[in-house]
């Protein structure tokens, strides 16, 4: 019997056919106990199908659980998140009206029901489930931002305006309230007020890429042209490619030339933050020490750019030798001295002028430059503001590279740590937490230059960029973080007697990624996902619970605190299938966009794949950085999302909404988790071992 309605339900399209089957089900089954155990077990599989991107098969599952228990609520739910990701937004409806009747009582369900209900263009069904929702929950700040988009939608642009006013009251970290009221001003003709409200989304999430466009074409609108130039310029180094940011910057500059031909910001150089008062020392480095060899000045790949040239001063003398070590001069404390290129016959060599600009000295060698006090070194590229600058202990290493110099920082483990430290991390960040990123910079300057020598070609064991991580030198060190690495000076993480590689991420969302659920990532034993939920707190299984889970603030460790910024733990975005479509039409050569399905997930809720249909080709998606980088403007956050799609009329997408949860990939440490731990008095240690399973603290001993 169970097979025959399962079968006939498998027919079913309409929410006639599906309802009068249940009534059906319910007359044949009576007799027999009602199996809810097999129920239970059906809805664990449906969850399963979900995870490993088997829709289709997860619904099975649930239609099979209904067939057992019609009054189970849950199949119903999940099945109407599926049906809604698959795009069959009419069984979508179906299913939520189900479960409505279930529990009439549940605002979320009546959300849920009038956003699929909006986003298939049923205008008034919308209506009147916000209506049911709000009765029952006049705070809930979806259920109003729903009526807003319902408005919106139908062309009531500027009654639109006020629930989604009430939405950013209720909610006022709900960014996408923030950017749906600056739409809904925009499009009523209030610039001024639309720009406010793109700001403040952008401010809580500054990856909101949408809402700084709006910032940006607000500004442009009312000539405040040098902020839109400021916000622009943001845009373009959050996505440099992208064709409608850079079609707004040609229109700002065309604007800005017809008005009374404004000119061009000059950026003031902001001035080298001076390094706080010698209170904490750095200790002193001692043999045993490992020295690294870090490039300074190089590319988002690692690679070295040529410095045009390098002018070196320090509060004590400098001494230069070439790399023979030869002596060639001495430059006393205070004293400008630069190197810069020269060609001769034989090609180029390295010319030292003194302080008074005489050149001393050639040299086709490498020059090296060492403080006699085991002070520290200044060095920036003269003549140009945007110019590099550094203030480097240990020694420096200048050399011929190209039409430039390259320069290289020979530093000790223990100096380059403080040089990373706040790089890293905020330093205003919890103690142990500090301490914890401590350790892990030390380590991963090990796993770099000792296991995967990565920058062997180049010369140098590490580049001083994002790459390998941000060496900043002097600059980078307060007395707090000179006190940090102190404390935690010559420790590591090993694995199994060896330095282990501490891969971390700005926030995992609420639960980390086991690296063998990624893609080419590959098993390794101390990358087991683990919750970051603290406490007592389940980190949702099921399409359902995780729709709600990153549709809500986040709990547990790596919540938005006094560390960690809103917009890390939780965030939303919108998108236009437009913009999405040229984007994927470019990389994966599709046609036009007929959906996106999304597929495989991780146990912590991260993609793992996502199906693209197009009129050309489908296409799957399934690596980690594509993920984020090809379904958003810019990159998204991370791969831990959900989103709905918009309809026109004839279901092809309109616009995508995202709600997404963490930032970075998500595997070993959590930044934010471990400030939320250091918070609740976890000490580095603990903090370290729960996010890398089975790990030692070792320690170096020098
Ligand atoms: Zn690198
Ligand atoms: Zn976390």
């Amino acid at each position: 019997m169970g097979k025959l309605i399962r079968a006939a339900l498998r027919i079913g399209g309409a929410t006639v056919l599906v309802c009068a089957l249940v009534a059906v089900s319910d007359q044949i089954l009576a007799p027999a106990q009602p199996s809810s155990e097999s129920a239970a077990n059906d809805l664990l599989a449906g969850h399963s199908f979900y995870y490993a991107g088997q829709p289709r098969r997860a619904l099975e599952a649930y239609r099979s659980a209904i067939a057992r228990d019609p009054k189970r609520l849950s199949a119903w739910l999940n099945g109407a998140v599926v049906w809604a990701e698959l795009g069959e937004l009419a069984e979508a409806s179906a299913w939520y009206r189900n479960a409505l009747a279930l529990n009439p009582e549940s605002a979320r369900i009546a959300t849920a029901l009038a956003e699929v209900e909006l986003h298939r263009g049923q205008f008034d069904a919308a209506e009147k489930a916000v209506d049911h929702a709000l009765d029952l929950d006049p705070k809930s700040a979806y259920a109003w931002i729903a009526r807003g988009g319902i408005r919106l939608a139908s062309g009531r642009v500027s009654d639109a305006v006020e629930p989604l006013t009430t939405a950013a009251m209720l909610q006022p970290s709900m960014t996408l309230a923030h950017y749906l009221r600056g739409r809904a001003l925009e499009l009523s003709g209030n610039a001024q007020d639309a720009g406010d409200a793109f700001a403040a989304a952008s401010v809580r999430d500054s990856y909101f890429t949408s809402a700084r466009l709006g910032l940006a074409e607000s500004l442009m609108r009312q000539r405040r042209y040098e902020e839109a130039r400021e916000q622009v310029g943001k845009l373009k180094s959050a996505a440099p490619v992208n064709g409608t940011i850079l079609k707004l910057a040609r229109a700002l500059e065309r604007n800005m030339r017809r008005d009374r031909g404004v000119r061009p910001a000059r950026q003031s150089p902001k001035p080298p933050r001076a390094p706080d008062g010698p209170r904490e020392g750095v200790s002193a480095p001692n043999a045993a020490v490992p020295i690294l060899r870090v490039g300074i000045g190089t590319s988002g790949m690692g690679k070295p750019i040529p410095w045009s040239a390098v002018r070196f001063s320090a509060g004590s003398t400098v001494e230069i030798r070439d790399s023979a070590g030869k002596m060639l001069a001495t430059a006393r404390r205070t004293e400008n001295w630069e190197l810069r290129i020269a060609k001769g016959k034989y090609g180029r060599y390295l010319e030292l002028l003194d302080d008074k600009g005489f050149a001393l000295a050639r040299s086709r060698l490498p020059i090296l430059l060492s403080s006699r006090e085991r002070d520290w070194i200044w060095i920036r590229e003269p003549g140009s503001v945007h110019g590099l600058s550094r203030r480097l202990r240990g020694m420096i290493e200048v050399s011929v590279l190209g039409n430039g110099l390259g320069v290289v920082n020979a530093v000790d483990l223990e100096s380059y740590t403080h040089g990373v430290l706040t790089a890293e991390m905020p330093i205003n960040s919890p103690k142990e937490a500090l301490k914890a990123q401590a350790v892990i910079a030390r380590t991963h300057a090990l796993f770099i230059t000792n296991v995967q020598k990565k920058h062997r070609p180049q010369g140098y064991h590490l580049c001083d960029g994002q790459h390998c991580q941000v060496y900043r030198g002097v600059q980078a060190e307060t007395n707090r973080s000179r006190r940090v690495v102190n404390e935690t000076r010559g420790r590591v993480v090993s694995y199994q007697g060896r330095v282990a590689n501490v891969l971390y991420s700005s926030n995992c969302g609420g639960h980390t990624q086991s690296s063998g659920e990624i893609r080419g990532w590959g098993e390794v034993p101390y990358f087991r996902g683990t919750t970051d939920g603290g406490e007592n707190q389940e980190i949702p299984y099921s399409p359902w619970q995780l729709r709600q889970f990153l549709r809500e603030p986040a709990q547990g460790y790596c919540a938005a605190s006094g560390f960690v910024h809103n917009g890390h733990s939780r965030w939303s975005r919108v998108v236009s299938a437009s913009e999405l479509e040229a984007r994927l039409d470019r990389h994966l050569g599709i046609g036009k966009l007929k959906g996106v399905v999304s597929l495989k997930r991780s146990r912590s809720g991260h993609l793992n794949s996502i199906l693209v249909i197009g009129s050309k080709r489908s296409r799957i998606v399934d690596s980690e950085i594509r993920i984020r980088s090809l379904f958003g403007i810019g990159s998204q956050r991370s791969a831990l999302f959900v989103f709905d799609t918009v309809r026109q009329p004839d279901g092809t997408p309109r616009e995508f909404i995202f709600y997404g949860g963490g930032w970075g990939h998500g595997v070993g440490l959590c930044q934010s988790g471990a400030m939320g731990r250091a918070e609740r008095g976890h000490s580095y240690a603990e903090i370290l071992q729960a996010y890398y399973s089975g790990i030692e603290i070792g320690n170096l001993r020098y």
